[in-house]
Protein backbone atom coordinates (compact mmCIF):
# COMPACT_ATOMS: atom_id res chain seq x y z
CA UNK A 1 0.00 0.00 0.00
CA UNK A 2 1.72 3.26 -0.41
CA UNK A 3 1.03 6.54 1.79
CA UNK A 4 0.61 6.73 5.35
CA UNK A 5 -1.18 3.52 6.97
CA UNK A 6 -4.42 5.48 7.81
CA UNK A 7 -5.85 2.16 9.42
CA UNK A 8 -8.80 0.10 8.32
CA UNK A 9 -11.18 2.19 6.06
CA UNK A 10 -12.95 -0.39 4.17
CA UNK A 11 -11.90 -3.72 1.61
CA UNK A 12 -12.35 -2.29 -1.83
CA UNK A 13 -8.54 -0.88 -1.11
CA UNK A 14 -6.84 -3.55 0.97
CA UNK A 15 -4.98 -5.92 -1.03
CA UNK A 16 -5.49 -9.39 -0.83
CA UNK A 17 -2.57 -10.36 0.73
CA UNK A 18 -3.45 -8.59 3.70
CA UNK A 19 -6.77 -9.45 3.80
CA UNK A 20 -5.55 -13.54 4.18
CA UNK A 21 -3.37 -12.50 6.71
CA UNK A 22 -5.50 -10.66 8.56
CA UNK A 23 -7.33 -14.03 8.33
CA UNK A 24 -4.67 -16.01 8.80
CA UNK A 25 -3.88 -14.37 12.64
CA UNK A 26 -7.87 -14.38 12.89
CA UNK A 27 -7.95 -18.46 12.84
CA UNK A 28 -4.96 -18.19 15.30
CA UNK A 29 -6.39 -16.29 17.64
CA UNK A 30 -9.97 -17.96 17.37
CA UNK A 31 -7.71 -21.59 17.67
CA UNK A 32 -6.74 -20.24 20.88
CA UNK A 33 -9.90 -18.91 22.45
CA UNK A 34 -8.72 -15.61 21.80
CA UNK A 35 -6.68 -16.02 24.45
CA UNK A 36 -5.90 -12.38 26.28
CA UNK A 37 -2.29 -11.13 24.97
CA UNK A 38 -0.13 -8.10 25.91
CA UNK A 39 -0.01 -6.56 22.22
CA UNK A 40 -2.01 -3.47 22.88
CA UNK A 41 -1.16 -3.14 26.67
CA UNK A 42 -0.45 0.60 27.07
CA UNK A 43 -2.53 1.80 24.54
CA UNK A 44 -5.98 3.45 24.14
CA UNK A 45 -8.79 2.01 21.62
CA UNK A 46 -12.02 4.83 21.43
CA UNK A 47 -14.94 3.12 20.46
CA UNK A 48 -16.68 6.59 18.80
CA UNK A 49 -20.59 4.69 17.93
CA UNK A 50 -22.51 7.76 15.88
CA UNK A 51 -25.28 4.90 15.24
CA UNK A 52 -26.84 2.41 17.45
CA UNK A 53 -24.78 -1.09 17.58
CA UNK A 54 -25.21 -3.81 19.65
CA UNK A 55 -22.52 -6.41 18.28
CA UNK A 56 -20.09 -4.40 16.49
CA UNK A 57 -19.31 -2.12 19.51
CA UNK A 58 -19.11 -4.75 22.44
CA UNK A 59 -16.82 -6.61 19.75
CA UNK A 60 -14.52 -4.40 19.32
CA UNK A 61 -14.74 -3.87 23.07
CA UNK A 62 -13.97 -7.44 23.72
CA UNK A 63 -11.45 -7.40 20.93
CA UNK A 64 -9.53 -4.66 22.60
CA UNK A 65 -9.95 -5.91 26.24
CA UNK A 66 -8.15 -9.16 24.84
CA UNK A 67 -5.33 -7.59 23.71
CA UNK A 68 -5.07 -5.38 27.27
CA UNK A 69 -5.90 -2.15 25.71
CA UNK A 70 -8.00 0.27 27.65
CA UNK A 71 -11.09 0.82 26.18
CA UNK A 72 -13.29 4.21 25.85
CA UNK A 73 -16.59 4.12 24.93
CA UNK A 74 -18.19 7.46 23.13
CA UNK A 75 -21.92 7.21 21.85
CA UNK A 76 -23.97 9.62 19.75
CA UNK A 77 -26.24 10.51 22.89
CA UNK A 78 -23.82 11.17 25.21
CA UNK A 79 -21.65 13.34 22.73
CA UNK A 80 -21.38 16.49 21.73
CA UNK A 81 -22.75 16.29 18.47
CA UNK A 82 -25.38 16.88 20.52
CA UNK A 83 -24.20 20.42 21.19
CA UNK A 84 -23.56 20.92 17.62
CA UNK A 85 -19.58 19.97 17.66
CA UNK A 86 -18.82 18.44 13.90
CA UNK A 87 -17.83 15.09 13.74
CA UNK A 88 -14.04 16.06 12.40
CA UNK A 89 -13.99 18.31 15.54
CA UNK A 90 -14.77 15.47 18.24
CA UNK A 91 -12.58 12.76 16.62
CA UNK A 92 -9.61 15.55 16.88
CA UNK A 93 -9.93 16.39 20.39
CA UNK A 94 -10.68 12.50 21.26
CA UNK A 95 -7.10 12.27 19.06
CA UNK A 96 -5.66 14.91 21.54
CA UNK A 97 -5.79 12.43 24.68
CA UNK A 98 -3.21 10.53 22.48
CA UNK A 99 -5.46 7.33 21.54
CA UNK A 100 -3.75 4.36 19.14
CA UNK A 101 -7.12 3.64 17.31
CA UNK A 102 -10.46 5.33 16.93
CA UNK A 103 -12.49 2.50 15.68
CA UNK A 104 -15.84 4.98 14.00
CA UNK A 105 -19.61 4.06 13.25
CA UNK A 106 -21.34 6.71 11.63
CA UNK A 107 -24.65 7.30 9.69
CA UNK A 108 -22.57 9.26 6.49
CA UNK A 109 -21.20 7.25 3.94
CA UNK A 110 -17.39 8.64 3.96
CA UNK A 111 -16.98 9.67 7.89
CA UNK A 112 -13.92 7.35 8.39
CA UNK A 113 -12.19 8.33 5.07
CA UNK A 114 -12.57 11.95 6.25
CA UNK A 115 -11.65 11.75 10.17
CA UNK A 116 -8.77 9.68 9.14
CA UNK A 117 -6.01 12.12 7.63
CA UNK A 118 -6.61 14.18 10.12
CA UNK A 119 -5.87 12.54 13.57
CA UNK A 120 -2.83 10.53 14.40
CA UNK A 121 -5.06 7.65 15.72
CA UNK A 122 -5.38 4.97 12.74
CA UNK A 123 -8.71 4.93 12.41
CA UNK A 124 -11.32 1.75 11.68
CA UNK A 125 -14.68 2.28 9.99
CA UNK A 126 -16.95 0.21 11.78
CA UNK A 127 -19.82 0.96 9.34
CA UNK A 128 -20.27 4.34 7.35
CA UNK A 129 -23.73 4.96 5.87
CA UNK A 130 -23.72 2.61 3.16
CA UNK A 131 -20.16 2.83 1.91
CA UNK A 132 -18.25 -0.10 3.73
CA UNK A 133 -18.32 -2.38 7.11
CA UNK A 134 -14.75 -4.17 6.48
CA UNK A 135 -14.80 -5.95 9.91
CA UNK A 136 -18.13 -7.25 8.79
CA UNK A 137 -17.13 -8.98 5.76
CA UNK A 138 -13.65 -9.88 7.62
CA UNK A 139 -15.83 -12.10 9.74
CA UNK A 140 -17.94 -13.39 7.05
CA UNK A 141 -15.26 -14.79 5.15
CA UNK A 142 -12.93 -16.16 8.14
CA UNK A 143 -16.40 -18.05 8.66
CA UNK A 144 -16.98 -19.07 5.14
CA UNK A 145 -13.18 -20.59 4.93
CA UNK A 146 -13.96 -22.05 8.59
CA UNK A 147 -17.23 -23.81 7.54
CA UNK A 148 -16.21 -24.39 3.52
CA UNK A 149 -12.45 -24.11 3.74
CA UNK A 150 -11.96 -22.06 1.26
CA UNK A 151 -13.86 -18.79 -0.56
CA UNK A 152 -12.38 -19.25 -3.96
CA UNK A 153 -14.87 -20.85 -6.44
CA UNK A 154 -17.65 -20.78 -4.17
CA UNK A 155 -21.25 -19.73 -5.46
CA UNK A 156 -22.08 -16.71 -2.91
CA UNK A 157 -25.76 -15.71 -3.03
CA UNK A 158 -26.19 -11.99 -0.87
CA UNK A 159 -30.55 -11.38 -0.75
CA UNK A 160 -31.69 -8.43 0.73
CA UNK A 161 -31.06 -4.75 0.59
CA UNK A 162 -28.38 -4.40 -1.63
CA UNK A 163 -28.99 -0.83 -2.29
CA UNK A 164 -28.42 0.35 1.38
CA UNK A 165 -26.21 -2.15 2.78
CA UNK A 166 -22.61 -1.11 3.53
CA UNK A 167 -22.06 -4.95 4.47
CA UNK A 168 -23.30 -5.92 0.61
CA UNK A 169 -20.67 -3.12 -0.79
CA UNK A 170 -17.88 -5.26 1.64
CA UNK A 171 -19.03 -8.93 1.38
CA UNK A 172 -18.65 -8.24 -2.42
CA UNK A 173 -14.81 -6.12 -2.71
CA UNK A 174 -14.08 -8.84 -0.53
CA UNK A 175 -15.45 -12.59 -1.81
CA UNK A 176 -14.70 -11.00 -5.58
CA UNK A 177 -11.14 -10.54 -4.37
CA UNK A 178 -10.74 -13.79 -3.17
CA UNK A 179 -12.07 -15.53 -6.02
CA UNK A 180 -15.69 -16.29 -5.47
CA UNK A 181 -18.89 -16.08 -7.62
CA UNK A 182 -21.06 -13.94 -6.31
CA UNK A 183 -24.85 -13.25 -6.83
CA UNK A 184 -26.58 -10.88 -5.41
CA UNK A 185 -30.18 -10.63 -5.54
CA UNK A 186 -33.08 -8.37 -4.28
CA UNK A 187 -36.54 -6.23 -6.24
CA UNK A 188 -35.12 -4.14 -8.68
CA UNK A 189 -35.96 -0.95 -6.75
CA UNK A 190 -33.18 -2.23 -4.07
CA UNK A 191 -30.33 -3.54 -6.64
CA UNK A 192 -28.02 -0.29 -7.23
CA UNK A 193 -27.78 0.61 -10.91
CA UNK A 194 -24.93 -1.49 -12.60
CA UNK A 195 -23.68 -3.02 -9.67
CA UNK A 196 -22.66 -6.12 -12.24
CA UNK A 197 -19.29 -3.66 -12.96
CA UNK A 198 -18.52 -5.05 -9.46
CA UNK A 199 -18.16 -8.37 -10.53
CA UNK A 200 -21.22 -9.77 -9.68
CA UNK A 201 -24.59 -11.52 -11.27
CA UNK A 202 -27.73 -9.86 -10.40
CA UNK A 203 -31.29 -11.40 -9.72
CA UNK A 204 -34.52 -9.87 -9.20
CA UNK A 205 -36.12 -13.25 -8.31
CA UNK A 206 -34.17 -15.24 -5.01
CA UNK A 207 -35.35 -18.95 -6.38
CA UNK A 208 -32.88 -18.71 -9.30
CA UNK A 209 -30.44 -16.85 -7.54
CA UNK A 210 -30.59 -19.81 -4.69
CA UNK A 211 -29.93 -22.62 -7.41
CA UNK A 212 -26.61 -24.38 -5.91
CA UNK A 213 -25.68 -21.86 -3.81
CA UNK A 214 -23.23 -22.88 -1.23
CA UNK A 215 -23.45 -19.79 0.85
CA UNK A 216 -26.28 -17.57 1.42
CA UNK A 217 -26.18 -14.27 3.05
CA UNK A 218 -29.56 -12.66 4.16
CA UNK A 219 -29.40 -8.93 4.89
CA UNK A 220 -31.78 -6.43 6.72
CA UNK A 221 -34.03 -3.98 4.95
CA UNK A 222 -32.00 -1.13 6.27
CA UNK A 223 -35.32 0.85 6.92
CA UNK A 224 -32.87 3.88 8.59
CA UNK A 225 -31.65 4.56 5.24
CA UNK A 226 -34.61 4.13 3.26
CA UNK A 227 -37.92 7.49 2.39
CA UNK A 228 -40.81 4.74 1.92
CA UNK A 229 -41.12 3.79 -1.58
CA UNK A 230 -38.99 0.72 -2.51
CA UNK A 231 -41.48 -1.94 -1.31
CA UNK A 232 -44.80 -2.40 -1.55
CA UNK A 233 -45.29 -3.65 2.10
CA UNK A 234 -43.00 -5.99 4.40
CA UNK A 235 -45.40 -8.91 3.60
CA UNK A 236 -44.84 -8.93 0.28
CA UNK A 237 -40.67 -8.38 0.97
CA UNK A 238 -41.41 -11.60 2.70
CA UNK A 239 -43.08 -13.68 0.60
CA UNK A 240 -41.00 -12.97 -2.42
CA UNK A 241 -37.96 -12.25 -0.94
CA UNK A 242 -37.57 -13.96 2.37
CA UNK A 243 -35.46 -16.98 2.49
CA UNK A 244 -37.19 -19.92 4.37
CA UNK A 245 -36.93 -23.65 4.56
CA UNK A 246 -39.13 -23.79 1.24
CA UNK A 247 -36.82 -21.74 -1.23
CA UNK A 248 -33.46 -22.92 0.32
CA UNK A 249 -34.31 -26.33 -1.08
CA UNK A 250 -32.73 -25.02 -4.21
CA UNK A 251 -29.50 -23.80 -2.54
CA UNK A 252 -26.68 -26.67 -2.96
CA UNK A 253 -27.24 -29.63 0.05
CA UNK A 254 -24.07 -28.46 2.04
CA UNK A 255 -25.55 -24.66 2.24
CA UNK A 256 -24.62 -22.24 5.03
CA UNK A 257 -26.83 -19.64 6.23
CA UNK A 258 -25.62 -16.56 7.30
CA UNK A 259 -26.75 -13.18 8.81
CA UNK A 260 -25.01 -10.03 9.85
CA UNK A 261 -27.48 -8.66 12.43
CA UNK A 262 -29.68 -7.50 13.71
CA UNK A 263 -32.51 -9.68 12.32
CA UNK A 264 -35.91 -8.91 11.31
CA UNK A 265 -37.45 -12.58 12.61
CA UNK A 266 -40.04 -13.65 9.74
CA UNK A 267 -39.05 -10.42 7.24
CA UNK A 268 -35.79 -11.39 5.69
CA UNK A 269 -35.36 -14.80 7.34
CA UNK A 270 -37.75 -17.42 8.72
CA UNK A 271 -36.97 -18.63 12.08
CA UNK A 272 -36.96 -22.22 10.83
CA UNK A 273 -33.80 -21.44 8.84
CA UNK A 274 -31.84 -18.59 11.37
CA UNK A 275 -32.38 -21.56 14.35
CA UNK A 276 -31.29 -24.15 11.71
CA UNK A 277 -28.54 -26.61 11.20
CA UNK A 278 -27.09 -24.55 8.27
CA UNK A 279 -26.80 -21.42 9.93
CA UNK A 280 -23.81 -20.08 11.21
CA UNK A 281 -24.99 -16.66 12.47
CA UNK A 282 -23.58 -17.11 16.01
CA UNK A 283 -20.61 -18.06 14.64
CA UNK A 284 -20.14 -15.21 12.78
CA UNK A 285 -20.15 -13.54 16.00
CA UNK A 286 -17.80 -15.26 17.82
CA UNK A 287 -15.71 -15.59 14.88
CA UNK A 288 -15.84 -11.51 15.08
CA UNK A 289 -13.53 -10.71 17.87
CA UNK A 290 -10.89 -12.37 16.56
CA UNK A 291 -10.80 -10.47 13.66
CA UNK A 292 -11.07 -7.74 15.40
CA UNK A 293 -8.71 -8.51 17.55
CA UNK A 294 -6.51 -9.39 14.15
CA UNK A 295 -7.04 -5.99 12.88
CA UNK A 296 -6.45 -4.24 16.00
CA UNK A 297 -3.12 -5.87 16.71
CA UNK A 298 -1.95 -5.43 13.35
CA UNK A 299 -2.73 -1.43 13.54
CA UNK A 300 -0.95 -0.94 16.59
CA UNK A 301 1.89 -3.14 15.77
CA UNK A 302 1.75 -0.43 12.41
CA UNK A 303 2.00 2.58 15.42
CA UNK A 304 5.00 1.11 17.54
N1 LIG B 1 -25.10 -4.55 11.54
C1 LIG B 1 -24.91 -4.34 10.13
C2 LIG B 1 -24.53 -2.90 9.85
O1 LIG B 1 -24.29 -2.15 10.77
C3 LIG B 1 -26.05 -4.80 9.30
C4 LIG B 1 -27.37 -4.13 9.55
O2 LIG B 1 -27.46 -3.16 10.32
O3 LIG B 1 -28.33 -4.58 8.92
O4 LIG B 1 -24.48 -2.51 8.70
Amino acid sequence: MSGPLLGLLGVEALPLAQLVAILDRADALYASGNKKTASMNGETVVNLFMEPSTRTRTSFEIAAKRLSADVVNVSESFSSAKKGETLLDTARNLDAMRPAVIVLRHGSSGAANMIAPHVRARVVNAGDGQHEHPTQALLDSGTIRRHKGRVEGLTITIVGDILHSRVARSNIFALVKQGANVRVAAPRSLLPRGVEALGVTAFDRVEPALAGAEVVMVLRLQQERMNGGYIPSLRDYSRFFGVNAHNLRAAHPDAIVMHPGPMNRGVELASEVADGPRSVILDQVAYGVSVRMAVLERLASATA
